[in-house]
């Protein structure tokens, strides 16, 4: 049977869904949230898995192929394995993802390449334990270093995600390029956004894609660029010679809006059909109101086809709060 295709109001096929499975994290990210962290969701307001299951099986019959599991960090919600194994056999879905710092991953490796799990994005700003620390506000650099051997011994395919941010990891950004030498691995360098719960951490963002591309071209003059894969949010470049590729994801700019097929569900359990967007649907309410799976997807239809043009038209109609109140950790990146 051939699978169904969604496409929203302008014409974008959307087959991509990212779902934050928590909003509990064991770091304290300095560009996602404050030192003190967020106010947790109680429990009972996190979708269970039997939910989680329902929705993406719901989405699935309607076009979602893609699936990524972030949070908060994803391995902090006990039984993480079991809903990945749930998931990996929905009828429709072909490819699991995970976003994770990696911390609490490291004995699962293995399993996880036994379920074709397709690729880890793991998140490392730095390769310095004490700017780790300053980052992420824990020791815990050696444990995410760790996994990320184990992600290439055990030849997952790894993506690291890097914020770029001024006066803390900008003298890694040159040694981050150079891990895809003798790697097959890509190193994505992201526009630092303002979901960190706190308040914007710069008057305007210093480190721009066109920037971080800049600074990695004067240590690498030769620097190739390189087709970029359909709906991707990177501009793709790698060095002559070099096994990996380096990704420079334009966050802030809003670049790649054009083609964006993804759609997010946050930790709370609403949609959001944008970023930037402060959540269009409740679908926790729904499910909890015992609507059937016909009801549930029109409502899902509504929202796709009245999905914003691009992040600035989705900003700008927010009507609940600023997204500097945000944190990344609810939203799962
Ligand atoms: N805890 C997991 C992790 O860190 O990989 C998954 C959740 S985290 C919110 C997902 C991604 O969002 C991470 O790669 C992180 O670097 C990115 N992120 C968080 N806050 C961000 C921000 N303010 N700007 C850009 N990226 C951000
Ligand atoms: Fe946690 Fe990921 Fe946010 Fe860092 S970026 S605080 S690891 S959720």
């Amino acid at each position: 049977m051939t699978q169904p295709r969604l496409f929203d109001n302008h014409g974008r096929p959307l087959n991509y869904l990212r779902l934050a499975v928590t909003d509990r994290c064991n770091l304290r990210c300095y560009y996602c949230m404050p030192a003190e962290g967020i106010n947790y969701l109680p429990k009972k307001e996190l979708l269970s898995f039997e939910e989680i299951e329902r929705l993406v099986s719901i989405l699935a019959s309607m076009g979602i192929s893609k699936i990524r599991l972030t949070g908060g960090e994803p391995f902090v919600r006990t039984d993480l394995m079991q809903l990945i194994e749930k998931i990996t056999h929905i009828k429709g879905i072909n490819d699991v993802h995970i976003t994770s710092n990696g911390i609490l991953m490291g004995p699962h490796v293995k399993e996880l390449k036994t379920m074709g799990i397709a690729s880890v994005n793991l998140s490392l700003d730095t390769l310095d334990a004490d700017r780790f620390k300053k980052i992420t506000r824990r020791d815990e650099f050696d444990k995410t270093w760790n996994t990320l051997q184990l992600l290439i011994e055990n030849k997952i395919q790894v993506k690291i995600n890097a914020v770029v941010m001024d006066e803390k990891n900008i003298e890694d950004i040159i040694p981050l390029v150079e891990l895809t030498k003798n790697e097959n691995i890509s190193v994505r360098f992201i526009e630092e956004m303002p979901f960190n719960g706190e308040g914007s951490h710069y008057a305007k963002l210093n480190w721009t894609y066109k920037r971080i591309l800049e600074h990695i071209k004067s240590s690498f003059p030769n620097l190739q660029k390189i087709s970029d894969p359909e709906n991707t949010t990177a501009y793709h470049y790698q060095v002559p010679g070099f096994k990996g590729n380096i990704g420079i994801i334009a966050a802030f700019s809003r670049t790649f809006c054009g083609t964006c097929n993804r759609i997010r569900i946050t930790a709370q359990g609403v949609l959001k059909t944008c970023l930037y967007d402060d959540g269009v649907l409740n679908i926790k309410d729904l499910l909890r109101a015992g609507k059937s799976d016909d009801e549930i997807k029109t409502e899902l239809l509504f929202a796709f086809n009245h999905r914003a043009k691009d992040g600035v038209e989705a900003e700008a109609a927010r009507k609940q709060h600023p997204i500097l109140t945000e944190s990344m950790s609810t939203i799962g990146g």
